[in-house]
């Protein structure tokens, strides 16, 4: 850690257990050991809001997922984990979600240090999301069952279906909710037997580190959960194709989804998709002014932009445009932009130098395009990855602000005169993750929502996820859910059994 990044900490004051976790040399954690990278490699780990080195991770090779493939593997046909009573899985479960509870405030500390969000939503937002997706899941781990079935074949048979794990899943994880997306991937999957092996984004490991100590504190069995970091290129993509892995989840960008999403059915592995979004928002006439400005404004500058279903692309009734625009400004100048770690910041740093220039180049592209550069803009303060919550104006929707996902705090908004249009607009992008609607006239919006070509429509709020409701996407945001029953048929194979009675 160098000495800007020690000067932050002290400045906002961290614990002595987040000190304690972050002084220690990282590992990964394969078959209930803590190894590094077969050949030493390390990455260095930039902390966003100084832009100073904080610790560095292994870096795995092949051979490295080869021994996470074999645990899980090993663990799953000959280990207990399968073997256990769905209670006992349950309890451990419950188990882990106690332990990540206790350490919560911790979690978060690392969470906010390592990736640069507010430290208040890492623990409002994906800590508690992470304790809750597990106490989610644990509860299904005792309520998986097939059917009997009556055949109509002529003879005296029993007839019924079992459902069975998948086997072996390999998590791959992106950077924006790194402890949150993991446990969606991860929760489920051992709800119904599978075993584990899991990439984190190589930009923010370390929860899932501190996670895989937890793991073990929490008395799971070696080689259920196998955690990997590294480049994406090297093991992520190895993952697709492995011959040890059934299952493949990945959520992350749509070109390297579609890669993965390749190789994996080339293998004939199963796979989820849960992939990039340009979320319209419709805000209709009927609309309270205030109350959906700063709605919409949450809902784009959240995590400062870098969340898969943000509502990003605002079309607004021309009746109220002009007004809706002044109440957007002037809600988003109340957004304090901070260092994660200051509990009252709303917009913290990006991720990294390289997403902060693609959202910067992304803003220059649009003042080219010739949108109205409404509010902010701007890159902020000389250190760190700051980057200003920016609204344009006036937007056409061929620009590539409009068409492409920016992942940043930019706001593209466009008036309409009709619902048609509106609608024609916000299906006219190639994603289909999320949309929003704002109005109170509810029998108008019941007959918005079919038309809407997306996974969630919220109404009158955004991201309002949730364990027990899927979430995922349509057209080039993937396919298969995270979360909710849904999810546990991806991870369940169907096995039909028929007996033979005697007639
Ligand atoms: P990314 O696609 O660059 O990386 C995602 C993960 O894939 C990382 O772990 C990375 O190491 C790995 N990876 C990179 N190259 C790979 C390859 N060739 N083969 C296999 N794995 C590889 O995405 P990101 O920048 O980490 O995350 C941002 C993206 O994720 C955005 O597009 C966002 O919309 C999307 N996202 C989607 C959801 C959703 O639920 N739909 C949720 C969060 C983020």
């Amino acid at each position: 850690m160098d000495a800007t990044v020690k000067h932050y900490l002290d400045q906002y004051g961290i614990s002595e257990a987040t000190r304690r976790f972050l002084a220690k040399p990282q590992k990964m954690f394969i078959g209930g050991q803590w190894v590094d990278g077969s050949e030493g490699e390390v990455s260095a780990v930039t902390e966003p809001s100084t832009q100073g080195l904080l610790t560095s991770i292994p870096l795995a090779t092949t051979t490295d997922l080869d021994r996470a493939v074999a645990a899980a593997r090993y663990q799953f046909d000959h280990g207990e984990w399968r073997r256990l009573k769905p209670l006992e899985r349950e309890r451990l479960m419950h188990r882990l979600a106690d332990l990540i509870e206790a350490n919560a405030d911790e979690l978060a500390e690392i969470e906010s240090i390592d990736m640069g969000k507010s430290v208040s939503q890492a623990r409002d937002v994906d800590i508690q999301g992470t304790i809750d997706t597990l106490r989610y899941f644990a509860g299904w781990a005792s309520k998986l069952h097939g059917r009997t079935v009556e055949p109509s074949l002529p003879g005296n048979y029993l007839a019924y279906t079992r459902k069975e794990p998948i086997g072996v899943v390999a998590a791959i994880v992106p950077w924006n909710f790194p402890l949150q997306t993991m446990a969606w991937k991860l929760a489920a999957a051992l709800a119904v037997g599978c075993t584990a092996v899991i990439k984190p984004a190589e930009l923010t490991s370390l929860s899932t580190l501190r996670f895989a100590e937890l793991v073990q504190e929490a008395g799971i069995p070696d080689g259920v959960i196998n955690i990997i970091t590294g480049h994406g290129h090297v093991i992520g993509a190895a993952m697709a194709s492995h011959p040890g892995i059934d299952k493949v989840t990945f959520t992350g960008s749509t070109p390297v989804g579609r890669e993965v999403g390749h190789t994996a059915v080339e293998n004939i592995k199963r796979v989820t998709l849960e992939l990039g979004g340009k979320s319209p928002v419709l805000v209709l006439e009927d609309a309270d002014i205030p109350a959906a400005a700063q709605a919409v404004a949450n809902g784009v500058f959240f995590n400062s932009g870098q969340v898969c279903d943000a509502g990003t692309r605002a079309y607004i009734h021309r009746s109220i445009y002009d007004r809706f625009l002044t109440a957007l400004a002037d809600y988003t100048s109340t957004l304090k932009i901070a260092p994660g770690l200051d509990r009252e910041c709303f917009i913290s740093p990006l991720v990294s130098a390289r997403q902060k220039d693609s959202v910067l180049s992304y803003i220059d592209a649009g003042v080219r395009e010739g949108a109205t550069l409404y509010y902010g803009g701007r890159p902020q303060q000389e250190e760190g990855f700051f980057v200003e919550p920016t609204i344009f104006a006036h937007c056409r929707n061929d620009m590539r602000i409009v068409q492409e996902e920016i992942f940043g705090p930019v706001l593209v908004t466009a008036p309409f005169d009709t619902v048609e249009e509106a609608i024609e607009l916000a299906n006219d992008s190639p994603f289909g993750l999320a949309a929003a609607i704002y109005s109170n006239d509810l029998a108008r919006v019941h007959t918005l929502i079919p038309q809407l070509h997306a996974g969630s429509v919220y109404v009158n709020a955004h991201s309002t996820i949730d364990p027990a409701l899927p979430f995922g996407g349509f057209k080039d945001s993937g396919f298969g859910k995270d979360l909710g029953p849904e999810q546990l048929d991806h991870l369940m194979e169907t096995k039909t059994v028929w007996i033979t009675l005697p007639s």
